[in-house]
């Protein structure tokens, strides 16, 4: 039987505040797992911390909300672990581009089959508004009153320099794009990365930047040339959103399992021995 939105949502309802773009993220992950038909049993979310890492919880799916910045180790640590499963690492801008930035070049050039969905709402949420690396410069923030000076850094620059073979932008406030790429970046074989802009409504509300300062990429755009795929995320006036660039690599671990399932269960209980010894 064809599936529905009901079969993605979880019985936890959304916690995020009202106007919140997060909401159309996620309800664009529901249609896109709607439109691949995935089996939720055969889906994992995994998340870091923050208002947009509390995703896991609203899926209908196996789900690991970790640590602080260490959603893609993790991510990627399960689908090399089981090549079958649907595996989508999500995030904020504070966790993915301060404390995670470490990850993010190696797990963009290394290729594993997984996609990374970074909600950029330009600030901290969770932790009340302060300047992330994302931030505008000279927008005033509680622990920085005369704005960062620093340039804020572009995600969607930087996997593609460093080896994303799937980047694409899109705006929370546009469902139907949102939902479209995501369908296609799950669908993509290699790591593909989401840069998704969207308001923080309590903290800095940027849904004119959002709306006004964005363009769809013109028809007939190369989303085959890494240099001019890299020059046309970084535009600032304005910021294009859409598939800004793709690519067909060797997929790192591909089809086999690393090991097998018995193989897993004799190193689970080796490692329950270990364990044991330090409680
Ligand atoms: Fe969303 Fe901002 Fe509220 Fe967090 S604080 S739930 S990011 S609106
Ligand atoms: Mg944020």
């Amino acid at each position: 039987m064809a599936k529905t939105l009901q079969d993605y949502k979880s019985s936890v309802k959304p916690i995020w505040c009202a106007k919140c773009g997060h909401y159309g993220v996620l309800n664009s992950l529901y249609r896109a797992f709607v439109e691949l038909d995935i089996d939720p049993a055969n889906a994992v979310t995994v998340s870091g911390i923050g208002c947009s890492s509390r995703l896991p919880y609203f899926v209908n799916a196996y789900g690991f909300h970790g640590v602080h910045g260490r959603a893609l180790p993790t991510a990627m640590g399960v689908k090399v672990a089981n090549p079958e499963l649907t595996v989508v690492a999500t995030g904020g801008d504070g966790d993915g581009l301060a404390i995670g930035i470490g990850h993010f070049p190696h797990a963009c050039r290394r290729n594993v089959d997984i996609t990374y969905i970074m909600m950029d709402n330009f600030i901290y949420g969770l932790t009340k508004g302060q300047a992330s690396p994302t931030t505008h410069t000279g927008h005033a923030a509680k622990a920085s009153p005369q704005g960062p000076s620093e340039t804020p850094i572009d995600p969607a620059t930087l996997a593609i320099t460093f080896g994303a073979t799937y980047v694409a932008r899109c705006f929370s406030g546009q469902p139907a794009q949102t939902a479209a790429i995501l369908k296609e970046a799950i669908a993509h074989k290699g790591f593909s990365f989401i840069h998704v802009l969207g308001p923080c409504a309590t903290f800095y509300d940027t849904l004119q930047i959002c709306r006004e300062g964005t363009a769809q990429l013109e028809e007939g755009y190369d989303d085959t040339n890494k240099q001019s795929a890299a020059a046309t995320a970084t535009s600032i006036n304005p910021i294009y959103l859409g598939v800004l660039y793709k690519s067909d690599q060797p997929v790192h671990v591909q089809g086999q399992p690393t090991s097998s399932l018995p193989e897993r269960a004799e190193r689970m209980q080796r490692l329950d021995k270990v364990f044991a010894n330090y409680v």
